[in-house]
């Protein structure tokens, strides 16, 4: 790939990196949703379980953990330059 910001004969990979950076960014949304759901499906499936066996493996605490996952997913792909 030739570079677009500089002269022709630039090796600065600019334009490599953009596409490397886009192609993260979209992986990074997908992952973000697929948590989104996670967390749902955890939430719908897991409150089947009585509430010993929901303490017992500690439901509330995995729903928080993909829950903050989610949330974390969110603020890198906020956070791209
Ligand atoms: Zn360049």
């Amino acid at each position: 790939m030739t570079c677009t910001t500089h002269h022709h004969a630039c090796d600065c990979r600019e334009a490599e990196h953009a596409a490397e950076i886009a192609r993260l960014m979209a992986a990074l949304d997908t992952a973000a949703l697929a948590l989104r759901d996670a967390a749902i499906s955890v939430i719908d499936w897991g409150t089947y379980a009585s509430d010993y066996f929901q303490k017992k493996h500690g439901l509330a605490s995995d729903i928080a953990r993909i829950q903050a996952a989610h949330l974390a997913a969110i603020d890198a792909a906020r956070s791209k330059t």
